[in-house]
Protein backbone atom coordinates (compact mmCIF):
# COMPACT_ATOMS: atom_id res chain seq x y z
CA UNK A 1 0.00 0.00 0.00
CA UNK A 2 1.48 3.38 -1.02
CA UNK A 3 0.79 6.19 1.41
CA UNK A 4 0.29 8.66 -1.43
CA UNK A 5 -2.70 7.03 -2.94
CA UNK A 6 -4.25 10.41 -2.71
CA UNK A 7 -1.69 12.08 -4.26
CA UNK A 8 -2.23 9.53 -7.12
CA UNK A 9 -5.85 10.27 -7.41
CA UNK A 10 -4.85 14.24 -7.88
CA UNK A 11 -2.22 13.66 -10.11
CA UNK A 12 -5.05 11.62 -12.28
CA UNK A 13 -7.28 14.74 -12.14
CA UNK A 14 -4.84 16.98 -12.63
CA UNK A 15 -3.27 15.18 -15.76
CA UNK A 16 -7.07 14.81 -16.61
CA UNK A 17 -7.14 18.73 -16.83
CA UNK A 18 -4.51 18.53 -18.87
CA UNK A 19 -5.54 16.20 -21.18
CA UNK A 20 -8.99 18.42 -21.83
CA UNK A 21 -7.48 21.56 -21.92
CA UNK A 22 -4.76 20.42 -24.81
CA UNK A 23 -6.39 18.43 -26.42
CA UNK A 24 -3.38 17.92 -29.07
CA UNK A 25 -1.94 16.23 -26.27
CA UNK A 26 -3.84 13.16 -26.62
CA UNK A 27 -3.24 9.96 -28.16
CA UNK A 28 -5.47 9.04 -31.08
CA UNK A 29 -9.16 8.05 -30.11
CA UNK A 30 -12.07 9.42 -28.35
CA UNK A 31 -11.43 12.17 -25.50
CA UNK A 32 -11.84 9.88 -21.93
CA UNK A 33 -11.78 6.41 -23.66
CA UNK A 34 -9.15 3.86 -22.18
CA UNK A 35 -5.79 3.82 -23.80
CA UNK A 36 -4.54 0.47 -22.53
CA UNK A 37 -0.93 -0.64 -22.62
CA UNK A 38 1.26 -2.28 -20.76
CA UNK A 39 2.41 -1.73 -16.71
CA UNK A 40 6.29 -1.48 -16.47
CA UNK A 41 7.51 -4.47 -15.76
CA UNK A 42 10.78 -2.67 -13.65
CA UNK A 43 10.29 -0.09 -11.27
CA UNK A 44 14.00 0.52 -11.98
CA UNK A 45 16.02 -0.08 -8.98
CA UNK A 46 19.39 -0.26 -10.13
CA UNK A 47 20.89 -2.66 -7.13
CA UNK A 48 17.66 -5.04 -8.31
CA UNK A 49 16.18 -4.35 -11.66
CA UNK A 50 13.89 -7.15 -12.09
CA UNK A 51 11.87 -5.99 -8.58
CA UNK A 52 8.61 -4.53 -8.93
CA UNK A 53 6.10 -3.16 -11.54
CA UNK A 54 4.54 -0.72 -12.74
CA UNK A 55 0.72 0.21 -13.38
CA UNK A 56 -1.24 -1.08 -10.36
CA UNK A 57 -1.02 -0.29 -6.18
CA UNK A 58 -1.10 -4.12 -4.10
CA UNK A 59 -3.88 -3.22 -1.44
CA UNK A 60 -3.72 -6.42 -0.21
CA UNK A 61 -2.15 -10.36 -0.43
CA UNK A 62 -4.31 -13.23 0.78
CA UNK A 63 -2.24 -16.60 0.50
CA UNK A 64 -3.31 -19.42 1.55
CA UNK A 65 -1.31 -22.75 1.33
CA UNK A 66 -0.65 -26.29 2.40
CA UNK A 67 3.07 -27.57 2.82
CA UNK A 68 4.45 -30.76 4.47
CA UNK A 69 8.23 -30.76 5.00
CA UNK A 70 8.33 -34.20 4.49
CA UNK A 71 7.17 -34.04 0.88
CA UNK A 72 8.75 -30.44 0.67
CA UNK A 73 5.25 -29.32 -1.63
CA UNK A 74 3.25 -26.25 -1.37
CA UNK A 75 0.09 -26.35 -2.87
CA UNK A 76 -1.08 -22.80 -2.89
CA UNK A 77 -3.56 -20.20 -4.00
CA UNK A 78 -2.34 -16.16 -3.60
CA UNK A 79 -5.09 -13.69 -4.16
CA UNK A 80 -3.61 -10.53 -4.69
CA UNK A 81 -6.46 -7.03 -4.56
CA UNK A 82 -4.98 -4.02 -6.36
CA UNK A 83 -5.42 -0.70 -7.14
CA UNK A 84 -5.19 -0.25 -11.20
CA UNK A 85 -3.15 3.33 -11.62
CA UNK A 86 -3.26 3.24 -15.59
CA UNK A 87 -5.42 1.31 -18.43
CA UNK A 88 -3.71 -1.79 -18.62
CA UNK A 89 -3.55 -4.52 -21.28
CA UNK A 90 -1.39 -6.38 -20.00
CA UNK A 91 0.79 -6.41 -16.35
CA UNK A 92 3.52 -7.73 -14.73
CA UNK A 93 4.57 -9.74 -11.10
CA UNK A 94 7.16 -11.23 -9.55
CA UNK A 95 7.57 -14.61 -8.99
CA UNK A 96 9.88 -17.40 -8.87
CA UNK A 97 7.89 -19.87 -6.80
CA UNK A 98 6.63 -23.42 -8.51
CA UNK A 99 4.30 -24.35 -11.51
CA UNK A 100 1.65 -22.32 -11.82
CA UNK A 101 -1.95 -24.48 -12.15
CA UNK A 102 -4.07 -21.63 -12.63
CA UNK A 103 -4.66 -17.79 -12.85
CA UNK A 104 -7.11 -15.74 -13.24
CA UNK A 105 -8.27 -11.22 -13.35
CA UNK A 106 -11.18 -10.78 -11.45
CA UNK A 107 -13.81 -14.23 -12.59
CA UNK A 108 -11.83 -14.81 -15.67
CA UNK A 109 -8.75 -16.96 -16.62
CA UNK A 110 -6.11 -14.88 -18.06
CA UNK A 111 -2.98 -16.11 -20.46
CA UNK A 112 0.66 -15.34 -18.70
CA UNK A 113 4.23 -16.16 -19.44
CA UNK A 114 7.07 -16.34 -17.21
CA UNK A 115 10.46 -15.57 -17.94
CA UNK A 116 13.19 -15.37 -15.06
CA UNK A 117 11.11 -13.53 -11.76
CA UNK A 118 8.53 -11.74 -14.46
CA UNK A 119 4.94 -13.07 -14.04
CA UNK A 120 3.68 -11.39 -17.61
CA UNK A 121 -0.18 -11.47 -17.47
CA UNK A 122 -2.74 -10.62 -20.28
CA UNK A 123 -6.16 -9.77 -18.37
CA UNK A 124 -9.45 -9.92 -20.23
CA UNK A 125 -11.30 -8.03 -20.41
CA UNK A 126 -8.34 -5.28 -19.77
CA UNK A 127 -8.04 -3.40 -16.19
CA UNK A 128 -9.13 -0.08 -16.46
CA UNK A 129 -7.49 2.68 -14.43
CA UNK A 130 -8.70 3.53 -11.12
CA UNK A 131 -10.17 -0.07 -11.05
CA UNK A 132 -9.65 -2.57 -7.75
CA UNK A 133 -9.03 -6.00 -9.77
CA UNK A 134 -8.11 -9.35 -8.20
CA UNK A 135 -5.67 -11.98 -9.12
CA UNK A 136 -6.11 -15.00 -7.81
CA UNK A 137 -2.53 -17.23 -9.02
CA UNK A 138 -2.74 -21.38 -7.76
CA UNK A 139 0.77 -23.03 -8.14
CA UNK A 140 2.25 -26.34 -6.72
CA UNK A 141 5.94 -27.52 -6.11
CA UNK A 142 8.71 -26.79 -4.22
CA UNK A 143 9.48 -22.70 -3.58
CA UNK A 144 13.15 -22.05 -4.39
CA UNK A 145 15.72 -20.78 -2.17
CA UNK A 146 17.17 -17.66 -3.39
CA UNK A 147 20.53 -16.85 -3.68
CA UNK A 148 21.68 -12.82 -2.80
CA UNK A 149 24.77 -10.85 -4.98
CA UNK A 150 26.60 -11.37 -1.96
CA UNK A 151 25.93 -14.84 -1.65
CA UNK A 152 23.32 -14.93 0.95
CA UNK A 153 20.21 -17.20 0.76
CA UNK A 154 16.64 -16.68 1.55
CA UNK A 155 13.05 -17.05 0.22
CA UNK A 156 11.93 -20.76 1.11
CA UNK A 157 14.67 -22.57 2.68
CA UNK A 158 14.41 -26.01 3.71
CA UNK A 159 15.38 -27.09 7.38
CA UNK A 160 15.97 -30.09 9.46
CA UNK A 161 12.19 -29.80 10.67
CA UNK A 162 10.33 -27.18 8.51
CA UNK A 163 11.43 -23.66 6.43
CA UNK A 164 13.20 -21.07 7.09
CA UNK A 165 11.60 -17.97 5.55
CA UNK A 166 13.87 -14.43 4.94
CA UNK A 167 12.83 -12.06 2.83
CA UNK A 168 15.24 -9.28 2.17
CA UNK A 169 15.91 -7.98 -0.41
CA UNK A 170 14.41 -10.44 -3.04
CA UNK A 171 13.06 -13.76 -1.20
CA UNK A 172 9.44 -13.29 -1.38
CA UNK A 173 8.59 -13.92 -5.17
CA UNK A 174 10.02 -17.79 -4.08
CA UNK A 175 6.99 -18.41 -2.35
CA UNK A 176 4.69 -16.12 -3.49
CA UNK A 177 3.11 -13.79 -6.54
CA UNK A 178 4.02 -10.17 -5.44
CA UNK A 179 4.90 -6.68 -6.38
CA UNK A 180 8.52 -7.04 -5.16
CA UNK A 181 8.91 -3.25 -4.57
CA UNK A 182 9.75 -2.10 -1.04
CA UNK A 183 7.78 0.47 -1.86
CA UNK A 184 4.14 -0.73 -2.31
CA UNK A 185 3.18 -1.84 1.37
CA UNK A 186 -0.22 -3.81 1.23
CA UNK A 187 -1.97 -5.61 4.24
CA UNK A 188 -1.40 -9.62 4.08
CA UNK A 189 -3.36 -12.81 5.39
CA UNK A 190 -1.30 -16.39 5.60
CA UNK A 191 -3.59 -18.93 5.72
CA UNK A 192 -1.20 -22.14 6.43
CA UNK A 193 -2.15 -25.82 6.83
CA UNK A 194 0.11 -28.26 7.77
CA UNK A 195 1.04 -31.79 10.04
CA UNK A 196 -0.04 -31.29 13.37
CA UNK A 197 2.42 -30.42 15.62
CA UNK A 198 4.14 -28.40 12.77
CA UNK A 199 3.56 -24.26 13.78
CA UNK A 200 3.45 -21.65 11.14
CA UNK A 201 4.16 -18.45 12.50
CA UNK A 202 3.87 -15.52 10.11
CA UNK A 203 3.63 -11.78 10.91
CA UNK A 204 1.11 -9.80 12.03
CA UNK A 205 -1.70 -11.45 14.62
CA UNK A 206 -2.36 -15.34 14.97
CA UNK A 207 -6.41 -14.88 14.03
CA UNK A 208 -7.06 -18.70 14.18
CA UNK A 209 -5.12 -22.18 15.09
CA UNK A 210 -7.39 -25.12 13.78
CA UNK A 211 -6.78 -28.87 13.99
CA UNK A 212 -8.66 -30.94 11.76
CA UNK A 213 -7.58 -35.09 10.68
CA UNK A 214 -4.04 -34.63 11.78
CA UNK A 215 -3.42 -31.18 9.58
CA UNK A 216 -3.01 -27.75 12.06
CA UNK A 217 -4.21 -24.58 10.10
CA UNK A 218 -3.03 -21.14 11.26
CA UNK A 219 -4.06 -17.68 10.37
CA UNK A 220 -2.17 -14.88 10.64
CA UNK A 221 -3.25 -11.32 9.21
CA UNK A 222 -0.87 -8.60 9.28
CA UNK A 223 -3.17 -5.51 9.44
CA UNK A 224 -1.00 -2.75 9.23
CA UNK A 225 0.84 -2.06 5.72
CA UNK A 226 3.90 -4.03 5.10
CA UNK A 227 6.99 -4.58 2.44
CA UNK A 228 7.03 -7.52 0.54
CA UNK A 229 10.54 -8.27 2.01
CA UNK A 230 9.38 -8.11 5.45
CA UNK A 231 6.92 -11.35 5.01
CA UNK A 232 7.68 -14.36 6.40
CA UNK A 233 5.84 -17.42 6.97
CA UNK A 234 8.43 -19.38 8.86
CA UNK A 235 7.68 -22.99 9.97
CA UNK A 236 8.95 -26.18 12.28
CA UNK A 237 8.88 -27.04 15.57
CA UNK A 238 8.47 -24.31 18.10
CA UNK A 239 8.12 -23.78 22.19
CA UNK A 240 5.33 -21.03 21.41
CA UNK A 241 5.10 -18.06 24.48
CA UNK A 242 2.79 -15.19 24.65
CA UNK A 243 2.84 -12.54 26.93
CA UNK A 244 2.20 -8.65 27.21
CA UNK A 245 4.46 -5.31 27.61
CA UNK A 246 3.69 -3.52 29.91
CA UNK A 247 1.58 -0.75 27.45
CA UNK A 248 0.17 -4.09 26.51
CA UNK A 249 1.72 -5.00 23.42
CA UNK A 250 0.72 -9.00 22.81
CA UNK A 251 4.27 -10.51 22.28
CA UNK A 252 4.33 -14.00 20.52
CA UNK A 253 7.77 -15.62 20.36
CA UNK A 254 8.28 -19.08 18.56
CA UNK A 255 11.85 -20.75 19.57
CA UNK A 256 13.34 -24.11 18.24
CA UNK A 257 13.25 -26.12 20.78
CA UNK A 258 17.15 -26.94 20.94
CA UNK A 259 18.06 -23.13 21.30
CA UNK A 260 14.98 -22.02 24.47
CA UNK A 261 18.06 -22.16 26.87
CA UNK A 262 20.93 -19.81 24.77
CA UNK A 263 17.82 -17.62 23.66
CA UNK A 264 16.41 -17.12 26.78
CA UNK A 265 18.43 -13.89 27.78
CA UNK A 266 17.58 -12.45 24.62
CA UNK A 267 13.89 -13.29 24.95
CA UNK A 268 13.45 -12.48 28.24
CA UNK A 269 14.51 -8.69 27.55
CA UNK A 270 12.13 -8.22 24.74
CA UNK A 271 9.58 -5.83 26.77
CA UNK A 272 12.53 -4.08 28.23
CA UNK A 273 14.13 -3.32 24.70
CA UNK A 274 10.45 -2.31 23.56
CA UNK A 275 9.68 0.22 26.60
CA UNK A 276 12.83 1.69 26.03
CA UNK A 277 12.66 2.38 22.44
CA UNK A 278 9.30 3.25 22.67
CA UNK A 279 10.00 6.34 25.32
CA UNK A 280 13.19 7.14 22.26
CA UNK A 281 11.34 6.67 19.15
CA UNK A 282 7.69 7.15 20.06
CA UNK A 283 5.10 3.94 20.10
CA UNK A 284 6.03 0.90 19.15
CA UNK A 285 4.44 0.99 15.42
CA UNK A 286 2.54 -2.28 15.41
CA UNK A 287 -0.26 -4.20 17.11
CA UNK A 288 1.70 -7.66 17.59
CA UNK A 289 5.39 -7.93 18.71
CA UNK A 290 7.31 -11.40 19.08
CA UNK A 291 10.62 -12.93 17.67
CA UNK A 292 11.12 -16.15 15.84
CA UNK A 293 14.03 -18.17 17.07
CA UNK A 294 14.68 -21.36 14.44
CA UNK A 295 18.27 -23.53 13.43
CA UNK A 296 18.72 -22.31 10.48
CA UNK A 297 22.80 -22.83 10.04
CA UNK A 298 23.43 -22.58 5.92
CA UNK A 299 21.23 -18.96 6.26
CA UNK A 300 23.68 -17.34 9.18
CA UNK A 301 22.01 -14.23 9.50
CA UNK A 302 18.94 -12.51 11.56
CA UNK A 303 16.17 -10.42 9.67
CA UNK A 304 13.46 -7.68 10.97
CA UNK A 305 10.29 -9.29 9.58
CA UNK A 306 7.44 -7.40 10.30
CA UNK A 307 6.43 -7.96 13.83
CA UNK A 308 8.40 -11.34 13.93
CA UNK A 309 12.18 -10.62 13.77
CA UNK A 310 13.40 -14.46 13.00
CA UNK A 311 16.76 -15.48 13.95
CA UNK A 312 18.85 -18.54 12.08
CA UNK A 313 20.54 -18.73 15.72
CA UNK A 314 20.18 -18.56 19.25
CA UNK A 315 20.62 -14.27 18.89
CA UNK A 316 22.77 -12.27 21.59
CA UNK A 317 20.46 -9.27 23.25
CA UNK A 318 22.15 -7.11 21.34
CA UNK A 319 20.87 -8.36 18.22
CA UNK A 320 17.85 -8.42 19.34
CA UNK A 321 17.75 -5.08 20.16
CA UNK A 322 18.67 -3.93 16.07
CA UNK A 323 16.06 -6.16 14.81
CA UNK A 324 13.39 -4.80 17.55
CA UNK A 325 14.57 -1.50 16.74
CA UNK A 326 13.48 -2.15 12.68
CA UNK A 327 9.97 -2.28 13.40
CA UNK A 328 10.44 1.16 13.80
CA UNK A 329 13.13 2.08 11.08
CA UNK A 330 13.01 -0.20 8.22
CA UNK A 331 9.53 -1.46 8.43
CA UNK A 332 7.40 0.98 9.45
CA UNK A 333 9.45 3.39 7.85
CA UNK A 334 10.60 1.69 4.72
CA UNK A 335 13.33 2.69 2.39
CA UNK A 336 12.18 3.18 -1.03
CA UNK A 337 15.08 2.27 -3.30
CA UNK A 338 17.81 -0.21 -1.97
CA UNK A 339 21.17 2.11 -2.32
CA UNK A 340 19.55 3.87 0.57
CA UNK A 341 19.87 0.91 3.01
CA UNK A 342 21.95 2.75 5.76
CA UNK A 343 18.29 4.47 6.29
CA UNK A 344 17.77 0.46 7.57
CA UNK A 345 21.03 -0.26 8.79
CA UNK A 346 22.58 2.88 10.75
CA UNK A 347 19.24 3.19 12.46
CA UNK A 348 19.14 -0.19 13.91
CA UNK A 349 22.81 0.01 15.11
CA UNK A 350 22.63 3.02 16.14
CA UNK A 351 19.69 2.09 18.09
CA UNK A 352 21.51 -0.92 19.61
CA UNK A 353 24.60 1.38 20.67
CA UNK A 354 21.90 3.55 22.38
CA UNK A 355 20.29 0.27 23.82
CA UNK A 356 23.95 -0.74 25.29
CA UNK A 357 24.45 2.58 27.17
CA UNK A 358 21.25 2.22 28.75
CA UNK A 359 21.85 -1.08 29.86
CA UNK A 360 24.54 -0.23 31.55
CA UNK A 361 27.38 -1.11 28.74
CA UNK A 362 29.46 1.42 26.80
CA UNK A 363 28.24 4.79 25.75
CA UNK A 364 27.78 5.41 22.66
CA UNK A 365 30.51 8.04 22.37
CA UNK A 366 32.67 5.24 23.22
CA UNK A 367 31.31 2.72 20.45
CA UNK A 368 31.80 5.33 17.98
CA UNK A 369 35.41 5.76 18.66
CA UNK A 370 36.29 1.99 18.79
CA UNK A 371 38.75 0.26 16.82
CA UNK A 372 35.32 -1.45 14.79
CA UNK A 373 34.23 2.66 14.03
CA UNK A 374 35.84 5.76 14.12
CA UNK A 375 38.97 3.73 15.16
CA UNK A 376 39.75 2.78 12.26
CA UNK A 377 42.92 3.83 10.07
CA UNK A 378 41.82 6.31 7.71
CA UNK A 379 43.07 3.63 5.00
CA UNK A 380 41.31 0.80 5.96
CA UNK A 381 38.88 -0.07 3.23
CA UNK A 382 36.19 0.48 5.14
CA UNK A 383 36.10 3.97 4.53
CA UNK A 384 36.07 3.47 0.40
CA UNK A 385 32.70 2.68 -0.21
CA UNK A 386 30.11 5.32 -0.67
CA UNK A 387 27.69 5.03 2.01
CA UNK A 388 24.69 6.65 0.08
CA UNK A 389 25.36 4.31 -2.48
CA UNK A 390 27.46 0.80 -0.97
CA UNK A 391 26.23 -1.46 -4.55
CA UNK A 392 24.46 -4.99 -3.95
CA UNK A 393 27.68 -6.61 -2.89
CA UNK A 394 28.05 -4.45 0.31
CA UNK A 395 24.54 -3.49 1.22
CA UNK A 396 24.70 -5.87 3.93
CA UNK A 397 28.01 -5.79 4.58
CA UNK A 398 29.25 -3.71 7.50
CA UNK A 399 29.44 -0.29 6.25
CA UNK A 400 25.84 0.25 5.98
CA UNK A 401 25.89 -0.17 9.68
CA UNK A 402 28.24 1.03 11.46
CA UNK A 403 29.36 4.01 9.13
CA UNK A 404 25.38 4.40 9.17
CA UNK A 405 25.40 4.61 12.81
CA UNK A 406 28.71 7.01 13.08
CA UNK A 407 26.84 8.95 10.70
CA UNK A 408 23.84 9.56 13.41
CA UNK A 409 26.21 9.80 16.55
CA UNK A 410 28.15 12.50 14.47
CA UNK A 411 24.47 14.49 12.73
CA UNK A 412 23.58 14.30 16.99
CA UNK A 413 26.71 15.75 18.08
CA UNK A 414 26.26 18.65 15.17
CA UNK A 415 22.82 19.41 15.96
CA UNK A 416 22.29 18.60 19.89
CA UNK A 417 20.71 15.84 21.33
CA UNK A 418 16.65 17.95 21.68
CA UNK A 419 17.14 18.83 17.84
CA UNK A 420 18.48 15.11 17.21
CA UNK A 421 16.13 12.99 19.19
CA UNK A 422 12.80 14.70 17.82
CA UNK A 423 14.15 14.45 14.76
CA UNK A 424 14.25 10.70 15.21
CA UNK A 425 11.26 10.32 16.70
CA UNK A 426 9.39 12.65 14.03
CA UNK A 427 11.06 10.20 11.54
CA UNK A 428 8.99 8.05 12.93
CA UNK A 429 5.75 9.38 13.24
CA UNK A 430 6.12 11.26 9.60
CA UNK A 431 6.69 8.21 7.63
CA UNK A 432 4.69 5.86 9.89
CA UNK A 433 3.62 2.88 7.64
CA UNK A 434 5.30 4.71 4.51
CA UNK A 435 8.71 5.50 2.46
CA UNK A 436 11.33 7.37 3.18
CA UNK A 437 14.60 8.97 0.93
CA UNK A 438 17.96 9.95 2.12
CA UNK A 439 16.70 13.33 1.10
CA UNK A 440 13.85 13.93 2.96
CA UNK A 441 15.82 12.76 6.27
CA UNK A 442 18.55 15.21 4.98
CA UNK A 443 15.56 17.65 5.01
CA UNK A 444 13.57 16.86 7.94
CA UNK A 445 17.37 17.37 10.08
CA UNK A 446 17.94 20.77 8.31
CA UNK A 447 14.22 22.10 8.93
CA UNK A 448 14.65 20.39 12.82
CA UNK A 449 18.24 21.77 13.58
CA UNK A 450 17.52 25.04 11.65
CA UNK A 451 21.09 24.21 10.34
CA UNK A 452 22.65 23.90 6.24
CA UNK A 453 24.08 20.03 6.55
CA UNK A 454 25.19 20.14 3.30
CA UNK A 455 28.55 19.93 4.36
CA UNK A 456 27.81 17.33 7.19
CA UNK A 457 25.94 15.02 4.77
CA UNK A 458 28.62 15.27 1.99
CA UNK A 459 31.45 13.90 4.05
CA UNK A 460 29.55 11.39 6.04
CA UNK A 461 27.20 10.27 2.69
CA UNK A 462 28.01 11.35 -0.35
CA UNK A 463 32.13 11.35 0.15
CA UNK A 464 34.66 8.24 0.22
CA UNK A 465 37.21 8.59 2.70
CA UNK A 466 37.04 8.89 6.91
CA UNK A 467 35.57 12.27 7.54
CA UNK A 468 38.30 14.63 9.43
CA UNK A 469 35.97 17.72 9.74
CA UNK A 470 31.88 17.85 10.02
ZN1 LIG B 1 19.45 -4.84 10.33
Amino acid sequence: MKSSRFRVAALAAALLAVTQVHPALAAPGDPGEPRYSAGASSLDDPYFPDQGNGGYDVQDYDVTFAYDPATKIMNATTVITALATQDMDQFNLDFQGPEITSLKVGKHPADFTRSGQELVVTPRPKVKSGQTFTVTVSYEGTPPVITDPDGSIEGWVPTDDGVFVPGEPQGAPSWMPVNDSPADKATFTFRATVPEGITVVGNGRLLSQTTEDAKTTFVWRSAEPMATYLATVTLGNFVVTESTTPSGIPVYTAVDPRLVTQSATAVARIPDILEYFSTIFGPYPFNQAGAIIDRAPNVGYALESQTKPIFSSAPSVSTMAHELAHQWYGDSVTLSKWSDIWLNEGFATYATWLWTEHSGGATAQATFNSSSNYGRAATSSFWQILLADPGPEDMFSNIPYNRGAMTLHALRGKIGDTAFFKLIKDWAADHQYGNATTADFIKAAEKISGQNLTSFFDVWLFQKGKPTTW
